[in-house]
């Protein structure tokens, strides 16, 4: 039996409040305040600034060396296959392919969906991602969509279903009475806990099949979140069809946007979608140079996603260091080959820690509910603090802490909607153990299924030969026979 953690003795409805921590409130101005308080009442922020006064019965969280700063928001996240964690770690975009939409995706029951979607979910929350969107694309059948929502109303975050179904076109799939009857029963009027997009890439074929899936959409007021810019999968095709026939709008969110042309970046632009970037995905997988470098100068909003757990973590905090990393990595390539130095860096920690707050809830239509730590928004809290860390001070730059020192183990609290999901470093009120035992079986059941051949042979993708170069310094060479160097 797995015990649950049920934190510190927080009565429903009680009043919170975080003294005394550096606060960076991602505001319009970003104001950063530090010394200060955090009163929360209720589901909402009722007062933020230094020497707070607290109702008498409010929980105290002493936030001292600690940075107080609003949930990041994940805006692309495959949550179902958190079940098969790091699986993947050595596959590219190909072995994904072959793995998920081929070969053995077809094989998750849905409660194997729901196994990957709770683990997913609480990882989320524990590392202080308090809005996730789940970018569903494995509901074969409304059973797995109830699966998938059944888990992720088992877990005290914020999230965003993006249904999908990779083994159906969307023109199907979108256009069934079952899906209707889906939208009604679970998603319809949930408010702001739980949020709808719908999630369909767009081939390229000019007889635009999907244009059916984009009139659902369009008919429920629902937006539309699509894998673009893909390299081998989607490409410039796919954005001018949507462009042409009126499908992008603001509310649009394009994952990856790593293979475009300007032509493509101008649409995006000129329709006020948004991008969410991948970046450890899109360095390890392929889909293309992580687009930042690119998107600044067209400006268009960029939100930050983790992609999947089956190689990579629900952790922001991943996303916004490799966004900079990747980000300067490219400008200082461009500049050495134009025999050119960088001498001052775009990218700024700052930014990224906006792109992984403000970001998100613009792209999700949130803006006005959470992404900053301002009066009347819901309260969504992170306290990044840890006393035995040797990482945690000097904090001289707060936002470089966030991005570059700052890790999900130094995730103290948190907050959803204005209730402590996890706090002194423990998940409150959640029950891991049964993740793990769903999770168990799941795994037991999809090795049982593919044989441990297939499954071993699915987790090691063949290495491709290294050519070793001569060098001309040295006078051994190899003998393939005796296997030794020859002198
Ligand atoms: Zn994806």
């Amino acid at each position: 039996m797995s015990t649950v953690d049920n934190g510190p003795a927080v009565t429903s409805g009680q009043p919170m409040i975080f003294r005394n921590g550096l606060v960076l409130t991602m505001d319009d101005v970003r104001t950063v305040l530090p010394g200060a308080d955090v009163l929360v009442i209720g589901e909402r922020i009722a007062e933020v600034g230094v020497g707070l006064t607290a109702p008498p019965d409010a929980l105290e969280i002493d936030a001292t060396d600690g940075i107080l700063m609003p949930g990041m928001i994940d805006t692309h996240r495959h949550l179902w296959q958190t079940a098969m964690r790091g699986y993947g770690a050595d596959w590219t975009l190909t072995q994904y392919f072959v793995w998920y939409y081929l070969e053995s995706g077809k094989l998750f029951r849905p409660e194997d969906i729901y196994a990957g979607n709770l683990l997913g979910a609480i990882e989320a929350i524990d590392a202080g991602v308090t809005t996730t969107v789940d970018w569903s694309h494995g509901l074969q059948t409304p059973q797995h969509a109830d699966a998938a929502v059944d888990a992720l109303e088992a877990v005290p975050g914020r999230f965003v279903l993006a249904y999908g179904n990779i083994q159906q076109g969307p023109w199907q799939w979108a256009t069934s009475p079952e899906f209707r009857d889906f939208v009604q029963r679970r998603l319809h009027g949930r408010g702001d806990m739980l949020g709808f997009q719908m999630a369909f890439d767009v081939t390229g074929d000019p007889a635009f099949p999907e244009r059916a899936a984009f009139e659902v959409a369009r008919e429920l007021g629902v937006p539309v979140t699509t894998h673009a810019g893909v390299w081998g999968a989607t490409n410039d095709d796919g954005i001018r069809l949507m462009h042409e026939n009126g499908f992008m709008t603001p509310e649009t969110v394009y994952v990856h946007a790593a293979t475009l042309t300007r032509d493509s970046y101008h649409r995006i632009a000129a329709t006020g979608g948004s991008v969410s970037v991948s970046t450890e995905s899109e360095q390890s997988a392929g889909q293309g140079y992580p687009p930042t470098w690119q998107l600044r100068h067209h400006d268009i909003p960029v939100s930050l996603s983790m992609d999947t757990s089956v190689w990579w973590s629900g952790d922001l905090f991943s996303a916004m260091r490799s966004t900079l990393g990747a980000d300067r990595s490219r400008e200082h390539l461009e500049a050495h080959g134009r025999q050119d130095t960088v001498t001052h860096c775009h990218l700024r920690a700052e930014q990224v820690v906006e792109w992984a707050t403000r970001g998100g809830s613009r792209a999700l239509g949130l803006d006005d509910t959470v992404g900053s730590l301002t009066v009347g928004k819901k309260a969504d809290v992170v306290l990044i603090k840890n006393d035995d860390s040797p990482v945690m001070f000097p904090i001289l730059h707060p936002y470089g802490q966030v991005a570059f020192q700052a890790q999900r183990g130094d995730v103290h609290s948190v907050v959803v909607n204005g209730r402590l999901v996890k706090h002194a470093h423990r998940l409150v009120g959640i029950d891991l153990g049964k993740a793990r035992r769903e999770v168990e079986r799941t795994i037991e059941y999809l090795i049982g299924a593919m044989g441990d051949e297939a499954w071993a042979r699915g987790m090691n993708p063949d290495i491709p030969e290294t050519n070793l170069m001569d060098n001309p310094y040295t006078y051994t060479e190899w003998d393939a026979g005796s296997a030794q160097w020859k002198h």
